[in-house]
């Protein structure tokens, strides 16, 4: 498979520190993603809360996927880069009016809704606007994603969805909400997914919830299992595209779509992650007591990961061939937690020495801050740098 490729010649007439998107491995992902889902009934929204870079929304919309938001500015976002609003969905637990109201404008394929206080707003805003809102109810599974506790939204304690529990009550004060229009139900159990068990136990209690729907004589004509596919952050060359076919074949195999039926999909990272990169520069390498520590550029304001979930990612000395000696790789921010990876083994690494932090497509340049008043980065492609 095609891993990623640096221009390195270029890079160096490039301010550092950048994001770079290698657009072959985006591409090749999304053909990947298109083989995996024709000839069933299923749709994959794009994650657009993942990366808004707009060449790279482009891509993505050409391929023919849709799009999941999660704020008004996401719905705004996907529908000026010519997402159609019938592949719109829409998520999040504290929808204000006006990104309902925008919503609603655009006629957007479905909210997921989260709450009976949320339904009851929908709805008072869809009659002001003498519309019907189509809605998927976002339930809370309980399913353990077995991520990181930051990361894990599907079990009962979550402030996410609707609980099991609470489905009788939903179903019966919807009758009374006569501008929505209930399509189905939703889930999203967390991120950074790699053990299918979790998706398996999610089909399993899917079929439950469907049971408790058909037991009222509602039929669920759509139903979405969110997203959450993991990617390989050790290994970005040997994976360079996530693991589409297990997780497809998981659902194809444990999930039975009734007749008149669609899946939907809403995949973020697995989409974008392995096509960027963050491209920095070593400033300093300094030799402390008991270990090295190469300085750079880029910081926990350009890729915030490590610094607020511990994430690994892989950091490559772009521009060094010499033996591999250990650093702790750290960024100029003003706080002890701007730490890219401890005891990291790269080739041995020199001032001007150009990095690249693995896998950042997906979470990065779209999570950067201007803390210490510092500036977001640029970014370019392997289209157009
Ligand atoms: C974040 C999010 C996604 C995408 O998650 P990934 O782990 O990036 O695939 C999908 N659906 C909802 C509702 C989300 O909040």
């Amino acid at each position: 498979m095609l891993k990623a490729q640096y221009p390195l010649e270029k890079f160096r007439n490039i301010p550092t520190p950048f994001y770079y998107y290698d657009l072959d491995v985006l591409r090749n992902t999304l053909k990947e993603i298109n083989e995996q889902t024709t000839g069933y009934n299923f749709e994959v929204h794009y994650a657009l809360k993942a990366n808004v870079n707009p060449e790279v929304l482009n891509i993505i919309r050409e391929a023919g996927l849709g799009a999941d938001c999660v704020s008004g500015g996401e719905v705004q976002a996907a529908v000026n880069a010519g997402i159609p609003s019938s592949k719109i969905v829409f998520a999040g637990v504290g929808k204000a009016d006006w990104e309902i109201n925008l919503a609603l404008e655009n006629d957007i394929f479905c909210f997921n809704a989260e709450s009976i206080p949320e339904l009851e707003v929908i709805n008072e805003l869809a009659t002001a606007k003498n519309k019907t809102a189509s809605v998927a109810l976002r339930i809370n599974p309980n399913v353990d994603a077995h991520t990181h506790n930051y990361i894990t939204t599907g079990l009962n304690e979550n402030k996410f969805g609707i609980n099991m529990e609470d489905i009788d009550k939903v179903i019966s004060v919807l009758p009374d909400l006569r501008n929505i229009r209930m399509i189905g139900i939703h889930f999203h159990i967390g991120s950074q997914i790699t053990d299918m068990t979790a998706y398996h136990n999610l089909c399993v209690r899917i079929s439950e919830i469907e049971d408790i729907f058909a037991s009222k004589n509602i039929f669920l004509q759509h139903i979405n299992v969110g997203g959450g596919l993991g990617i390989n952050y050790e290994h970005p060359n040997h994976f360079p595209v996530p693991e589409f076919e297990t997780y497809f074949r998981t659902f194809k195999e444990h999930f039975k779509l009734q007749p008149g039926q669609t899946l939907h999909f809403e995949l973020g990272r697995s989409v974008v992650a392995q096509c960027g990169s963050l491209i920095s520069k070593v400033l300093y390498v300094k030799e402390g007591s008991t270990k090295n520590f190469a300085i750079l550029d880029a910081g926990f304001t350009d890729l915030i990961r490590p610094a607020l979930y511990q994430a690994y990612h892989r950091i490559e000395n772009l521009s060094s061939d010499l033996p591999v000696e250990k650093y702790d790789v750290v960024g100029p921010i003003c706080e002890s937690s701007d730490v890219f990876d401890k005891d990291c083994y790269l080739n041995k690494t020199r001032r001007g020495d150009i990095i690249a932090i693995r896998s950042a497509g997906a979470y990065g340049e779209i999570m950067a801050s201007q803390y210490n008043l510092r500036a977001l980065p640029k970014a370019y492609t392997s289209d157009n740098i």
